[in-house]
C-alpha cells in the first residue's frame, strides 16, 4: 500500500490550505481553505474542486481561519457528504465564521447584480448560507490528544499548535506511514494561548512558513497600546483599533485589562463594536482547557480575562450608531482588521478628520487595503463614497502575530527526536518557503523541499 500526498493549495502561497492524502483505499483531505488576496488566487475558488468531493472519505481541519476552512461550503455544494473532523474550539468558531463568510459572498453577489458590474448575469455567490449550514451539520468535534479513526483504516490526532483557539496540528497514520501537518504554528510565551506542543516523530512532515524568512520584533506590544490609550486620554479623543474578530480582538482586550490593572493607563470606556468579536470572545472564554497558565489563574480568581473595567458590547447597529453621539475619550475595537469593510469604516469616516483621534493598527495590512494606505501616511482616504481627510494620529504595533517566526518554527522542529524522511514546506510566499527550507537543511540537516502547487509525492 503506497500512500500519496498532493498539494492542492497553500503551496507557494499562504492561502487556500488543502492537501490530499490517498493510500488507494482511503482519501483524506487535510484542511479545506479558501484562496484569498490577489484576484488570480481568488479566481481559483471558482474552479471545480481539485479533489473529487464524491471520492473523499473525510476532511481533517487544522483550525477555523477561512484560508484553512472557507472552502468547505463550496465542497458541500459540489457534493461532499462525508464528515469534517476538528477540535471543539474550531467547531465553535466555524459556526460563527462560515455563515459570516457565506453572508459576505451573498452580499457581494447582490451588490454586483444591483450595479451590473459582473460579466456573469446574474452574479452568483461562491457559496450560500445554506451551503455553510449543510457542511456545519457534518462537523464532528474531537478532543485534543485523542486518537480517532476519520474512516476505518486511518488514524488521526489533533495536537495543540498554539495558533488560535482550537488550532491543532494534525497527525495522520495512513497506508502505514505517519504524516504530520503543522497547520499554522503559534508563538512561544505569548498571552492567552499555550505554547505549541512538541511532536516527537513523523515519516513525512508538512510545515508552515508564513514567517519563514522573518523574526518578530522583540518590543513589548503593550508599550504601543499604552501610548495610544494615553494619547486618547490626553486629547479626550477616540482611540480606534481595527482588529480581526477572532484572536486579535481577544489579545487586545486582554492587554488592555493588564495595562489597566498595572495602572499604566487610565480605565477608559472600551466598546467592543463587533458581533463576531463578541461571539468569538465568548467562545475563547468557554474553552478553559486551552488557556495558558496566566489566563487559567485569572479565571480561577473569579475574574473575566477579556473584560476591561468599563467595557461595553455593541451587539446591534443601533448600539454602534449611539457611539456617534458619545463624547471621548474612549476606545472602539471593531472589524475589519484592515479597514476593508465592517463597522470600523463608519467610525473612521467620522473620526479620521479629528486631530484628537488615534488609530492603532495591530495586524498585518495587506497591499491595496485602506489599512495599508493609512499606515503608509495617506492624507486623504476614500470610504463609503467620500474622500475623508486624515488628521488623526496613525499608530502601528507590529508585535501582534499569531504565527511563529523562523526561530520559533525551528524551535518547534527541534522537538523531533528523529528526522522525518522528508519535510515539505507549505503555507508561505516562495521567498519565505525557500528561506525556511534552507534553514532546515543548514540547522537540522533534514531533507526538505518547498512544496509546489499540484505536486504529488509518495509518502
Ligand atoms: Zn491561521
Amino acid at each position: 500500500m503506497t500512500a500519496t500526498l498532493t498539494f492542492l493549495g497553500a503551496a507557494g502561497t499562504v492561502t487556500g490550505s488543502q492537501h490530499l492524502l490517498d493510500d488507494g483505499s482511503h482519501r483524506i483531505l487535510l484542511d479545506c481553505g479558501l484562496f484569498q488576496g490577489l484576484k488570480v488566487l481568488r479566481e481559483r475558488n471558482w474552479a471545480p474542486p481539485r479533489a473529487n468531493p464524491a471520492t473523499l472519505d473525510a476532511v481533517l481541519l487544522s483550525h477555523a481561519h477561512i484560508d484553512h476552512s472557507g472552502y468547505l461550503p463550496r465542497l458541500a455544494r459540489a457534493g461532499f457528504e462525508g464528515p469534517v473532523f476538528c477540535t471543539g474550539g474550531t467547531a465553535d468558531l466555524l459556526r460563527v465564521l462560515l455563515p459570516d463568510a457565506a453572508h459576505l459572498q451573498e452580499e457581494e453577489a447582490e451588490w454586483n447584480n444591483r450595479h451590473a458590474t459582473s460579466k456573469h448575469d446574474p452574479a452568483l455567490p461562491l457559496f450560500t448560507t445554506e451551503d455553510a449550514d449543510r457542511v456545519l451539520a457534518r462537523v464532528k468535534p474531537i478532543a485534543f490528544d485523542t486518537t480517532f479513526a476519520p474512516t476505518p483504516g486511518v488514524e488521526a490526532r489533533f495536537i495543540n499548535s498554539g495558533h488560535i483557539l482550537g488550532a491543532g496540528l494534525i497527525e495522520c497514520r495512513i497506508g502505514g506511514r505517519l504524516v504530520v501537518f503543522s497547520g499554522d504554528l503559534g508563538r512561544y510565551g505569548v498571552p492567552i494561548m499555550r505554547d505549541p506542543d512538541p511532536v516527537a516523530e513523523a515519516d513525512v512532515l508538512l510545515v508552515e512558513s508564513t514567517y519563514g524568512d522573518r523574526l518578530h520584533t522583540p518590543d513589548d506590544h503593550r508599550d504601543k497600546l499604552a501610548e495610544a490609550v494615553s494619547r486618547a486620554a490626553d486629547t479626550k479623543g477616540w482611540l480606534l483599533i481595527p482588529a480581526f474578530a477572532v484572536g486579535r480582538a481577544q489579545e487586545v482586550l486582554y492587554d488592555l485589562r493588564e495595562l489597566e490593572r498595572a495602572r499604566r493607563v487610565p480605565a477608559l470606556p472600551v466598546y467592543l463594536d463587533s458581533p463576531m468579536a463578541i461571539q468569538a470572545t465568548a467562545i475563547y472564554a468557554s474553552h478553559p482547557e486551552e488557556h495558558d497558565r496566566e489566563l487559567t489563574d485569572i479565571v480561577a480568581e473569579g475574574q473575566r480575562p477579556f473584560a476591561t473595567q468599563r467595557i461595553s458590547l455593541c451587539r446591534t447597529v443601533e448600539a454602534s450608531k449611539r457611539l456617534n453621539d458619545t463624547a471621548g475619550p474612549g476606545i472602539i475595537i471593531a472589524g475589519s482588521g484592515m479597514a476593508t469593510g465592517g463597522r470600523i469604516l463608519h467610525h473612521l469616516r467620522r473620526l479620521l478628520p479629528e486631530r484628537s483621534t488615534t488609530v492603532l493598527f495591530v495586524g498585518y495590512q495587506a497591499a491595496g487595503t485602506r489599512g495599508r494606505l493609512l499606515r503608509d501616511g495617506a492624507r486623504t482616504i476614500k470610504m463609503l463614497g467620500q474622500v475623508v481627510p486624515v488628521a488623526a494620529r496613525i499608530m502601528v504595533s507590529d508585535a501582534y502575530s499569531a504565527h511563529a517566526d523562523r526561530a520559533e518554527i525551528l524551535r518547534w522542529l527541534h522537538g523531533f527526536t528523529r528526522p522525518p524522511s522528508m519535510t515539505y514546506v507549505v503555507h508561505g510566499e516562495p521567498s519565505a518557503a525557500s528561506a525556511l527550507r534552507d534553514a532546515i537543511a543548514h540547522e537540522l540537516h533534514w531533507p526538505a523541499t518547498a512544496a509546489e502547487d499540484g505536486q504529488r509525492v509518495t509518502v
